[in-house]
């Protein structure tokens, strides 16, 4: 899990930096007092010194150099003690947070396990009442009263088809080790997503403009279907009637590049922060009345692409228009 290394590196780096300045300081305090013992066995040795001027000047000439390598000397070890020692707390640091994030790291598959389960569990008992109720939709013999009764029932069912569904993406997309990596062509996902939202598209007149340059990654190709089709659904969804979504794929120096931009009514700065957050949605009453969703696309889509170690950012002007780019690794 990503987070997880990145956290282990994190306090492995705070052990080694603890440890170095302690050692160094310890260090500096002993080559203090070991310096002030050595200056202070010379200068005895040079007031015991006998002989003529000459004589002792060699002699003193002789003491300095002495003083000189026996202070070098010092340094030098000072120096592979401190090297031994950071390279060992290192080591042991690494261990050591290991360790301590172990049971967290365990809880957290856990709970990941939960709920993956939990929906998988779910969706069959759904399943069974949705196709009832689809049944008993084409039943003459029931009153238009329960016929609407039974539509709105479709839809609560449906829409809780979609939370289970997005929930388990979100269990499934958290380790790259559990999913099966590909080469994979981002122009030919992109251009069959964009193909499977064209009737979404055409219902809310949205133009959907394709700038799809061949690029290859190594990556999950259901993720990233599930990414495109996030993203692109989000700019149908929150665009204005007769708007355009244009989708990008490029190569650039080090990543493969996308971008999917519309011309919807963009996100406020002070909800920027927080869009990628689990359950989070924009100003109820701009979202929750109108567009349907749980906030859990951008979420997953944050998951996907941390799964390849990529990077995704948004950038967006109200009533102008959003775009979300996302760089990942080849
Ligand atoms: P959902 O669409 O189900 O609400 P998401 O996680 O996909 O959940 O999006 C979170 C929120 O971010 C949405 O409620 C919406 O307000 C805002 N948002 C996402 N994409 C766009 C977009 N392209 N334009 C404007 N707002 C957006």
């Amino acid at each position: 899990m990503p987070s997880f290394y990145a956290a282990r590196m994190r306090l492995t780096a705070w052990y080694i930096i603890i440890s170095a300045l302690i050692s160094i300081v310890f260090s500096i305090a002993i080559y203090d007092v070991v310096t002030r013992e050595l200056r202070q066995s010379f200068i005895q040795a040079e007031q015991r010194l006998r002989g003529g001027p000459i004589v002792r000047e060699r002699a003193q000439m002789f003491l300095q150099e002495e003083y000189i390598i026996a202070k070098n000397a010092v340094i030098v070890r000072l120096i592979i003690l401190n090297t031994v020692i950071i390279a060992s707390s290192g080591f042991a640091g690494y261990f050591l947070a290991s360790k301590v994030l172990e049971p967290i790291e365990d809880m957290v598959e856990e709970q990941k396990r939960f709920i993956g389960d939990a929906s998988h569990e779910l969706r069959t008992p759904l399943t069974a009442l949705r196709s009832e109720i689809e049944v008993s939709l084409r039943d003459k013999s029931f009153s238009s009263k329960a016929k609407n009764l039974l539509r709105s029932n479709l839809e609560e069912v449906q829409n809780m088809q979609n939370l289970v569904f997005s929930l388990l993406a979100l269990s499934r997309y958290t380790d790259r080790a559990d999913v099966a990596v590909e080469r994979v062509n981002l122009a030919s996902i992109a251009a069959e997503v964009i193909k499977q939202h064209g009737d979404q598209a055409k219902k809310r007149k949205v133009k959907i403009e394709q700038k799809l340059e061949e690029v290859q990654v190594d990556a999950n190709a259901a993720s990233i279907r599930q990414l495109f089709s996030t993203l692109i659904d989000n700019a149908i969804k929150y665009n204005k009637e007769g708007g355009t979504v244009t989708v990008q794929t490029k190569k650039k120096r080090r990543h493969a590049y996308i971008k999917i931009a519309d011309t919807g009514m963009g996100i406020p700065s002070e909800d920027i922060p927080h869009i990628f957050n689990r359950f989070y949605r924009v100003d109820a009453s701009r979202s929750k009345n109108n567009v349907e969703g749980y906030g859990l696309g951008l979420s997953i889509a944050h998951s996907i692409v941390e799964l390849h170690s990529g990077e995704i950012w948004v950038s967006s002007k109200l009533s102008s228009g959003t775009s979300f780019h996302i760089h990942l690794p080849y």
